[in-house]
């Protein structure tokens, strides 16, 4: 019987990164992912990395740490996934109250600044200067999702781990709370350690085994267009995103139990318009996030391609009727923004690495700090802020 030192089930962004750095430090890693071709939110994000958006001690160092991770990914995975440093443009519609934003953009730990309608299209000449009063404006990183994940998987590849497509079906349980290893579909798959990476799947995934845990997920939907001859400079989203305030709203303490059961949709959806051009020329418009509690619910695709260019093409009317097709995916988070991370309650080798709704920024800190502490058998009081069981 083949045991490995950890099995890590999902190879998103979240697995992918932590499965290399866990065989990073000499350890036998087993990745189980269930698509031959990614499929979860890893295809479809942006890949905008926040690092200037830390607003307590333990995300700007999470932040000056993922930063520092990715200026120098390219040369350790030695893959490229086009990792680079553009302008963010952050819109503001011209009724809004620009002195309450720029308040709340204080708490960052590099605030966005304000220009003027002119200077914000001079950054970012697609913008319609009758759309905005300016902008405010950061500088942004950014990869190629898809290619970062490939990168990671490749060089985990390299350093021994093994990976496997195949479906996890069950956490296999032994005696006195401790897992045993996975259940796949076609095998059975044993390890000292289990991490779950299943992105927005997570709760569902362990509902199975009687594990409940308070992680949520919006279904996201945008436009991935072919590579396209028009320019778009900067990465454009609202000043103002509603996206984070629906998964507050969404997440509270008093509605969790309604993520157990499919039919509910606890808080109206938003869309929050802004759009992203790849290298290669590739655009994505978006993004609609809807907080209906089946992953499976059935959505209007054509209803919400015109939403989308409706209202992207008021801020960027050259994007409005630019070739494309909708996607959908799904997006976990959790109730106070923080991913969880860390053994499950008291089953203390079934560990959770989820919940992340914009994790680009943090997840290689937290993904090496993870296989450090694992390495070493010490705990990481930066992780430990981050318990699955911090809510209670
Ligand atoms: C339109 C859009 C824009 C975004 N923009 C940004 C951004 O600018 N910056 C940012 O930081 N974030 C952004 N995000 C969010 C970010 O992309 C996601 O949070 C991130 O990709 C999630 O990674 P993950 O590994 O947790 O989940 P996923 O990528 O969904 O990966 C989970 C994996 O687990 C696998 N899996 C699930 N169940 C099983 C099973 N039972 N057995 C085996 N495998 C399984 C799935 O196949 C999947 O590959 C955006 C997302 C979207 C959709």
């Amino acid at each position: 019987m083949n045991k490995f030192d950890w099995i890590v089930v999902g190879g998103g962004i979240t697995g992918a990164a932590l499965a290399y750095e866990l065989a990073n430090q000499g350890v036998s890693v087993l990745l189980l992912e269930r698509d031959a071709t990614l499929r979860g939110a890893s295809r479809y994000g942006y890949g905008g990395i926040a690092y200037w958006a830390g607003t307590t001690e333990l995300t700007r160092q999470l932040c000056a740490e993922g930063i520092a991770i990715h200026r120098s990914l390219t040369d350790e995975l030695e893959s490229d996934p086009e990792f680079r440093e553009l302008d963010l443009v952050l819109t503001v519609p011209p009724d809004a109250d620009i002195p309450a934003i720029a308040q709340a953009y204080q708490a960052f730990a590099i605030p966005p600044q304000y220009v003027e309608r002119q200077p914000a299209c001079e950054l970012e000449p697609l913008l319609n200067p009758e759309a905005i009063a300016g902008a405010f404006t950061v500088k942004h990183g950014h990869v190629n999702l898809r290619k970062l994940v490939e990168a990671y998987r490749q060089a985990f590849i390299n350093r021994g781990g093994t990976l496997e497509i195949e479906t996890a079906t069950a956490v296999l349980k032994g005696d006195r709370k401790q897992v045993q290893g996975i259940q796949g579909r076609q095998n059975t798959y044993f390890a000292e350690n289990v991490a779950i990476c299943t992105g927005a799947l997570t709760r569902l995934f362990l509902r199975q085994a009687g594990i409940v845990i308070p992680q949520y997920f919006t279904h996201a939907e945008l436009i991935e267009t072919p590579p396209l001859e028009i320019k778009l400079r900067s990465l454009v989203m609202p000043a103002e995103t509603q996206r984070l305030q629906l998964e507050a709203r969404a997440s509270q303490a008093e509605i969790d139990s309604l993520w157990d059961h499919p039919g509910h949709e606890p808080v109206s959806p938003i869309l929050d318009a802004g759009a992203v051009q790849f290298l290669d020329g590739r655009m994505r418009l978006g993004q609609i996030s809807r907080a209906l509690t089946d992953p499976f619910a059935p959505i209007d695709a054509a209803a919400s391609e015109t939403a989308i260019r409706t209202q992207v093409g008021a801020i960027l009317p050259a994007l409005q009727d630019v070739p494309g097709t909708w996607h959908h995916c799904l997006i976990a988070f959790s109730r106070d923004s923080l991913p969880l991370i860390g053994p499950i309650a008291d089953w203390e080798n079934l560990h959770l690495f989820s919940g992340f709704s914009n994790p680009l920024a943090i997840v290689p800190a937290l993904a090496r700090r993870f296989a450090k502490q694992a390495a070493i058998a010490k705990i990481d009081p930066l992780l430990k802020q981050l318990s699955p069981n911090r809510f209670g």
